[in-house]
């Protein structure tokens, strides 16, 4: 059954048409990869789904929701987050300090039900706490809970950035460039924690990577892009043998 469901899809920037005429379809439960040259609309893309921008033709539908009905800060409470290709982290706060605040960005109360219903809210709070507490062990972030960000290496900080998103208990996870700026170690590493994520925790997720290898690894479908419009679609392997995809990265 597809969860996300991208139909005829177009943005433009002035006079750049970013992503044109784009339909893609993700199944509930599968890793999907959107890959393509730099600037081929991959963030623009997650940029839509998570409703910063406003696609000027198209649809965009979330488990048969409108997602063009909803604001950015709406996407969240049906379910889906994010990780951004720079590292979005509060520098001056904790691990911790960094999940609960993106549990809260994720609170069904409003501030007036927070004064009111204050019992409730302790309850509330207690559901945060578990649901962070719950993410940290579960990306072996024990050691780094009461650390600062600033102090971090960056390898440790991607792995914070995905602990922020997945706190959120999202039922679809976008992951924009997971592997950039990691080791091969550190690749190695994400690519069991996106297995894990899937298999363990029941979460769909598309990704947009650059890292070919860790695409074959992890991802059962790919699209590939290249100036906003879809080049090929298939399995890691179709995709990567496809002529276009193959004239694309070449450049010519
Ligand atoms: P990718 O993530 O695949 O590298 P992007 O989605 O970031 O590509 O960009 C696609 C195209 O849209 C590029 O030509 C880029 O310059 C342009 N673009 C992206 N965001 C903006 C923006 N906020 N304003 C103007 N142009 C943009
Ligand atoms: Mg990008």
């Amino acid at each position: 059954m597809s969860l996300l469901e991208l139909d005829g899809v177009t943005l433009k920037f002035g006079g750049v048409t970013a992503v044109n005429n784009l339909s893609m379809s993700v199944n509930e439960g599968e890793v999907f990869a959107l890959v393509g040259p730099n600037g081929a609309g991959k963030s623009t893309v997650f940029n839509m789904i998570s409703r910063f921008y406003r696609p000027v033709r198209g649809s965009i539908r979330f488990d048969g929701e409108d997602l063009l009905n909803h604001r950015a800060h709406e996407i969240a409470n049906l379910g889906i987050a994010r990780t951004f290709q720079n590292i979005e982290l509060f520098e001056r706060a904790t691990v911790l300090q960094n999940l609960l605040v993106g549990r809260h960005r994720h609170r069904r109360s409003t501030l007036p039900e927070q004064l009111f219903f204050a019992g409730r809210i302790r309850a509330e709070e207690r559901e945060h706490r578990h649901a962070v507490e719950e993410v940290i062990d579960f990306l072996d972030l024990q050691v780094y809970r009461d650390k600062m960000i600033a102090g971090l290496p960056y390898g440790v900080r991607k792995v914070v950035e995905l602990a922020r998103a997945l706190a959120t208990k999202p039922r679809l996870l976008l992951l924009d460039e997971p592997a950039s700026g990691l080791s091969v170690e550190e690749t190695q590493d994400m690519r069991w924690w996106i297995d894990d994520i899937r298999r363990q925790m029941g979460i769909t997720v598309l990704m947009v990577e650059h890292d070919m290898g860790l695409v074959s690894k992890v991802c059962d479908r790919v699209l590939a892009l290249a100036d906003g419009a879809k080049l090929a679609e298939g399995t890691p392997a179709e995709v990567q043998s496809h002529p276009a995809v193959i004239e694309a990265y070449l450049g010519t």
